[in-house]
Protein backbone atom coordinates (compact mmCIF):
# COMPACT_ATOMS: atom_id res chain seq x y z
CA UNK A 1 0.00 0.00 0.00
CA UNK A 2 2.81 2.34 1.08
CA UNK A 3 3.90 3.25 -2.29
CA UNK A 4 7.88 4.34 -2.03
CA UNK A 5 10.67 2.42 -0.85
CA UNK A 6 10.87 5.72 2.18
CA UNK A 7 8.43 5.50 4.63
CA UNK A 8 8.82 3.52 7.80
CA UNK A 9 5.44 0.97 8.56
CA UNK A 10 4.50 -1.67 10.47
CA UNK A 11 6.32 -4.73 8.89
CA UNK A 12 9.80 -2.49 9.14
CA UNK A 13 9.10 -1.88 12.59
CA UNK A 14 8.52 -5.39 12.86
CA UNK A 15 11.19 -6.43 10.93
CA UNK A 16 13.43 -4.00 12.74
CA UNK A 17 12.49 -5.13 16.18
CA UNK A 18 13.29 -9.21 15.12
CA UNK A 19 16.04 -7.86 13.67
CA UNK A 20 17.42 -6.33 16.58
CA UNK A 21 16.35 -9.04 19.28
CA UNK A 22 18.43 -11.36 16.88
CA UNK A 23 21.44 -9.42 16.75
CA UNK A 24 21.71 -8.83 20.56
CA UNK A 25 21.29 -12.53 21.24
CA UNK A 26 23.86 -13.22 18.54
CA UNK A 27 26.31 -11.24 20.24
CA UNK A 28 25.01 -11.82 23.67
CA UNK A 29 28.25 -12.68 25.43
CA UNK A 30 30.15 -9.96 23.61
CA UNK A 31 27.74 -7.33 25.13
CA UNK A 32 28.51 -9.22 28.36
CA UNK A 33 32.10 -9.33 28.12
CA UNK A 34 31.97 -5.40 27.59
CA UNK A 35 29.78 -5.24 30.95
CA UNK A 36 31.90 -7.17 32.63
CA UNK A 37 35.06 -4.53 32.27
CA UNK A 38 33.11 -1.71 33.76
CA UNK A 39 30.23 -3.35 35.38
CA UNK A 40 28.14 -6.52 36.47
CA UNK A 41 28.92 -8.65 33.52
CA UNK A 42 25.13 -8.88 32.54
CA UNK A 43 23.82 -6.27 29.88
CA UNK A 44 23.87 -9.06 27.00
CA UNK A 45 21.84 -11.40 29.16
CA UNK A 46 19.80 -8.62 30.24
CA UNK A 47 19.13 -7.58 26.97
CA UNK A 48 18.59 -10.83 25.40
CA UNK A 49 16.13 -11.51 27.66
CA UNK A 50 13.84 -8.60 26.77
CA UNK A 51 14.69 -8.39 23.45
CA UNK A 52 13.43 -12.44 23.51
CA UNK A 53 10.15 -11.01 25.09
CA UNK A 54 9.53 -8.43 23.08
CA UNK A 55 9.99 -10.69 19.69
CA UNK A 56 7.77 -12.93 21.52
CA UNK A 57 4.82 -10.28 21.56
CA UNK A 58 5.31 -9.33 18.10
CA UNK A 59 2.92 -9.92 15.22
CA UNK A 60 3.39 -11.86 12.88
CA UNK A 61 5.32 -9.89 10.48
CA UNK A 62 6.82 -10.76 6.94
CA UNK A 63 9.59 -13.50 7.25
CA UNK A 64 11.60 -10.68 7.12
CA UNK A 65 14.89 -10.19 8.62
CA UNK A 66 14.75 -12.79 11.30
CA UNK A 67 12.94 -15.38 9.28
CA UNK A 68 11.09 -16.47 12.67
CA UNK A 69 7.90 -15.71 11.68
CA UNK A 70 5.09 -17.61 10.03
CA UNK A 71 4.71 -15.99 6.88
CA UNK A 72 1.64 -14.17 7.17
CA UNK A 73 0.43 -11.11 5.09
CA UNK A 74 2.27 -8.13 6.62
CA UNK A 75 0.48 -6.10 8.79
CA UNK A 76 -0.31 -3.01 6.39
CA UNK A 77 -2.08 -0.55 8.35
CA UNK A 78 -1.49 -0.88 11.75
CA UNK A 79 -0.45 1.86 13.85
CA UNK A 80 3.24 2.36 14.81
CA UNK A 81 2.65 3.52 18.28
CA UNK A 82 1.02 0.73 19.79
CA UNK A 83 3.63 -1.38 18.72
CA UNK A 84 6.35 0.70 19.76
CA UNK A 85 4.19 0.67 23.23
CA UNK A 86 4.32 -3.02 23.54
CA UNK A 87 8.30 -3.33 23.20
CA UNK A 88 8.52 -0.12 25.56
CA UNK A 89 6.67 -1.93 28.22
CA UNK A 90 7.95 -5.53 27.97
CA UNK A 91 11.38 -4.30 28.12
CA UNK A 92 10.53 -2.03 31.54
CA UNK A 93 8.37 -5.30 32.64
CA UNK A 94 11.07 -7.92 32.19
CA UNK A 95 14.91 -6.15 32.73
CA UNK A 96 16.38 -5.61 35.46
CA UNK A 97 19.45 -3.03 35.77
CA UNK A 98 19.83 0.32 33.91
CA UNK A 99 19.56 -0.59 30.66
CA UNK A 100 15.96 -1.81 30.53
CA UNK A 101 14.29 0.84 31.61
CA UNK A 102 16.17 3.39 29.50
CA UNK A 103 15.71 1.33 26.55
CA UNK A 104 12.18 0.78 27.64
CA UNK A 105 11.69 4.89 28.17
CA UNK A 106 13.31 5.09 24.33
CA UNK A 107 10.82 3.11 23.08
CA UNK A 108 8.01 4.18 24.83
CA UNK A 109 8.07 7.91 23.95
CA UNK A 110 8.71 6.61 20.47
CA UNK A 111 5.18 5.51 20.45
CA UNK A 112 3.87 8.66 21.84
CA UNK A 113 5.10 10.25 19.65
CA UNK A 114 4.02 7.70 16.96
CA UNK A 115 1.07 7.36 18.20
CA UNK A 116 -1.47 6.53 15.16
CA UNK A 117 0.42 7.17 12.30
CA UNK A 118 0.85 3.96 10.26
CA UNK A 119 3.57 5.48 8.34
CA UNK A 120 5.97 8.35 8.48
CA UNK A 121 8.39 9.91 6.12
CA UNK A 122 12.20 10.35 7.07
CA UNK A 123 11.63 13.28 8.77
CA UNK A 124 9.01 12.20 10.52
CA UNK A 125 10.88 9.41 11.60
CA UNK A 126 13.45 11.60 12.84
CA UNK A 127 11.41 13.52 14.86
CA UNK A 128 9.78 10.30 16.48
CA UNK A 129 13.47 9.39 17.52
CA UNK A 130 14.50 12.20 18.97
CA UNK A 131 11.48 11.95 21.11
CA UNK A 132 12.69 8.41 22.42
CA UNK A 133 16.26 10.29 22.87
CA UNK A 134 14.63 12.86 24.51
CA UNK A 135 13.12 10.43 27.17
CA UNK A 136 16.06 8.50 27.69
CA UNK A 137 17.89 11.73 28.47
CA UNK A 138 15.48 12.48 30.76
CA UNK A 139 15.02 9.15 32.73
CA UNK A 140 18.76 8.66 32.86
CA UNK A 141 20.15 12.50 33.38
CA UNK A 142 23.12 11.36 31.13
CA UNK A 143 25.00 14.03 29.38
CA UNK A 144 26.91 13.79 26.22
CA UNK A 145 30.15 12.49 26.92
CA UNK A 146 29.20 10.15 30.31
CA UNK A 147 30.15 6.96 28.64
CA UNK A 148 26.45 5.64 28.50
CA UNK A 149 24.30 5.04 25.16
CA UNK A 150 23.40 8.12 25.13
CA UNK A 151 26.76 9.10 23.37
CA UNK A 152 25.08 6.56 20.64
CA UNK A 153 21.98 7.73 21.07
CA UNK A 154 22.46 11.70 20.60
CA UNK A 155 25.00 11.36 17.18
CA UNK A 156 22.00 9.09 15.66
CA UNK A 157 19.35 11.26 15.88
CA UNK A 158 21.40 14.06 14.86
CA UNK A 159 22.57 12.53 11.98
CA UNK A 160 18.74 11.03 11.53
CA UNK A 161 17.55 14.75 11.37
CA UNK A 162 20.09 16.16 9.19
CA UNK A 163 20.23 13.56 6.44
CA UNK A 164 16.07 14.11 6.36
CA UNK A 165 15.96 17.59 6.74
CA UNK A 166 18.30 17.24 3.60
CA UNK A 167 16.31 15.07 1.27
CA UNK A 168 18.04 12.12 2.10
CA UNK A 169 15.68 9.48 1.40
CA UNK A 170 15.10 7.14 4.47
CA UNK A 171 17.67 4.43 3.61
CA UNK A 172 20.28 6.64 3.25
CA UNK A 173 19.17 8.92 6.69
CA UNK A 174 19.31 5.13 9.01
CA UNK A 175 22.51 4.89 7.34
CA UNK A 176 24.15 7.87 8.31
CA UNK A 177 22.16 7.06 11.58
CA UNK A 178 23.79 3.93 12.06
CA UNK A 179 27.65 5.04 11.15
CA UNK A 180 26.93 8.34 13.68
CA UNK A 181 26.18 5.25 16.58
CA UNK A 182 29.79 3.49 15.28
CA UNK A 183 31.18 6.46 16.02
CA UNK A 184 29.72 7.55 19.01
CA UNK A 185 29.72 4.24 20.26
CA UNK A 186 34.06 3.98 19.84
CA UNK A 187 34.31 7.36 20.94
CA UNK A 188 33.21 6.33 24.90
CA UNK A 189 36.49 4.30 24.89
CA UNK A 190 38.57 6.62 26.17
CA UNK A 191 36.04 8.27 28.35
CA UNK A 192 35.44 8.12 32.22
CA UNK A 193 32.43 7.26 33.49
CA UNK A 194 30.32 9.87 34.77
CA UNK A 195 27.07 8.08 34.97
CA UNK A 196 25.70 4.02 35.99
CA UNK A 197 27.42 1.52 37.51
CA UNK A 198 31.02 2.10 35.46
CA UNK A 199 31.13 5.45 37.29
CA UNK A 200 31.84 3.66 40.14
CA UNK A 201 35.18 2.75 38.58
CA UNK A 202 35.95 6.46 38.37
CA UNK A 203 38.95 6.51 36.19
CA UNK A 204 39.07 3.18 35.69
CA UNK A 205 36.81 3.00 33.64
CA UNK A 206 38.73 4.47 30.66
CA UNK A 207 40.00 2.66 28.18
CA UNK A 208 37.02 0.65 27.67
CA UNK A 209 34.11 0.41 25.20
CA UNK A 210 30.72 1.27 26.82
CA UNK A 211 28.32 -1.88 26.77
CA UNK A 212 25.05 0.41 26.54
CA UNK A 213 26.61 2.48 23.41
CA UNK A 214 27.47 -0.78 21.96
CA UNK A 215 24.03 -2.44 22.11
CA UNK A 216 22.45 0.57 20.69
CA UNK A 217 24.98 0.82 17.94
CA UNK A 218 23.61 -2.88 17.10
CA UNK A 219 20.00 -1.11 17.54
CA UNK A 220 20.46 1.87 14.55
CA UNK A 221 22.26 -0.73 12.82
CA UNK A 222 19.62 -2.99 12.37
CA UNK A 223 17.54 -0.06 11.61
CA UNK A 224 19.35 0.95 9.03
CA UNK A 225 19.10 -2.82 7.39
CA UNK A 226 15.33 -3.52 7.91
CA UNK A 227 13.64 0.16 8.07
CA UNK A 228 13.56 1.09 4.53
CA UNK A 229 12.81 -1.87 2.86
CA UNK A 230 9.84 -2.50 4.90
CA UNK A 231 7.58 -0.35 2.76
CA UNK A 232 8.42 -2.02 -0.36
CA UNK A 233 8.97 -5.45 0.49
CA UNK A 234 13.09 -4.72 0.25
CA UNK A 235 13.83 -6.42 3.16
CA UNK A 236 17.84 -6.64 2.96
CA UNK A 237 18.05 -10.04 3.92
CA UNK A 238 19.24 -10.22 7.11
CA UNK A 239 20.01 -7.36 9.34
CA UNK A 240 23.62 -8.78 10.39
CA UNK A 241 24.47 -9.91 7.00
CA UNK A 242 26.12 -6.66 5.09
CA UNK A 243 26.73 -4.04 8.05
CA UNK A 244 27.42 -5.53 11.06
CA UNK A 245 31.15 -5.42 11.91
CA UNK A 246 32.61 -8.92 13.38
CA UNK A 247 33.54 -7.50 16.39
CA UNK A 248 31.90 -5.45 18.81
CA UNK A 249 34.56 -3.64 20.41
CA UNK A 250 36.50 -1.64 17.54
CA UNK A 251 39.05 -0.73 19.45
CA UNK A 252 39.99 -3.71 21.55
CA UNK A 253 42.11 -6.06 19.94
CA UNK A 254 39.44 -8.07 17.49
P1 LIG B 1 23.22 -2.29 34.94
O1 LIG B 1 24.23 -1.19 34.82
O2 LIG B 1 22.14 -1.95 35.89
O3 LIG B 1 23.87 -3.61 35.21
P2 LIG B 1 23.11 -2.95 32.14
O4 LIG B 1 24.40 -3.62 32.38
O5 LIG B 1 22.06 -3.73 31.43
O6 LIG B 1 22.49 -2.39 33.50
O7 LIG B 1 23.35 -1.63 31.28
C1 LIG B 1 24.49 -0.84 31.45
C2 LIG B 1 24.43 0.28 30.46
O8 LIG B 1 23.37 1.17 30.77
C3 LIG B 1 25.67 1.16 30.46
O9 LIG B 1 26.66 0.63 29.62
C4 LIG B 1 25.16 2.51 29.96
O10 LIG B 1 25.26 2.61 28.55
C5 LIG B 1 23.69 2.47 30.33
N1 LIG B 1 23.40 3.41 31.39
C6 LIG B 1 23.61 3.25 32.71
N2 LIG B 1 23.16 4.33 33.40
C7 LIG B 1 22.69 5.20 32.47
C8 LIG B 1 22.09 6.51 32.51
N3 LIG B 1 21.89 7.13 33.68
N4 LIG B 1 21.72 7.09 31.35
C9 LIG B 1 21.92 6.44 30.18
N5 LIG B 1 22.45 5.23 30.06
C10 LIG B 1 22.84 4.61 31.19
MG1 LIG C 1 25.29 -4.43 33.97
Amino acid sequence: MSAAAGVVDAAGVIAWLRAFAAEVAARRDELTDLDAAIGDADHGVNMDRGMQAVAAKLPAGEAGAAGTSSGEAGPAGTPLGPLFKTAGMTLVSTVGGAAGPLYGTLFLEMGKAAAKRTTLTAAEWAGVVSAGVAGVRMRGKAQAGDKTMVDALLPAAEALREAAGSGASLAAACRAAADAAAEGMRATTPLVARKGRASYLGERSAGHQDPGATSTWLLLETAAATLAGGAAGEHTGGAAGEHAPGGLASGEGG
